[in-house]
Order: C-alpha cells, then structure tokens, then sequence
C-alpha cells in the first residue's frame, strides 16, 4: 500500500493538495498534513504533480 508523505519543511501551504483530495491531506497551522494513508478517490499522484514545491511523496 502506498502511503502519501509531506515534507512540511518544503511546503508552502497552498492548499493545492486539500483540494485534490481532501479525503488524505488537510491543512493544520498553514502546512498541510496528511490525516488519511488511505484514499479511495485517487492515488494521489495527482497531488504529487500538482504540489509546486515538489513537497509530496508517495512512499511504498
Ligand atoms: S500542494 Fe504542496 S505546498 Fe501546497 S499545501 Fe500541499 S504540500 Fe503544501
């Protein structure tokens, strides 16, 4: 099962993950935070994509 990953470090908080999938990543204190490993929408890649500071990963 892949499980998705936030570098808050690098993130920036733009709330462009939350929005893609809501189900997995939620924003907390301007960062985002991962509060689901499981989506049963999509498999976040398109999150990963989509992060403009390349802060997701998907671990396996
Ligand atoms: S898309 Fe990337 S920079 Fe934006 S909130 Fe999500 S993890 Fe942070």
């Amino acid at each position: 099962m892949s499980k998705p990953e936030v570098n808050k470090d690098l993130c920036i908080g733009c709330g462009t993950c939350e929005a893609l999938c809501p189900t997995v990543f939620a924003m907390e204190d301007g960062k985002s935070k991962v509060v689901s490993e499981e989506c049963g929408d999509c498999d976040c890649q398109e999150a990963v994509d989509n992060c403009p500071v390349n802060a997701i990963s998907i671990v396996e």
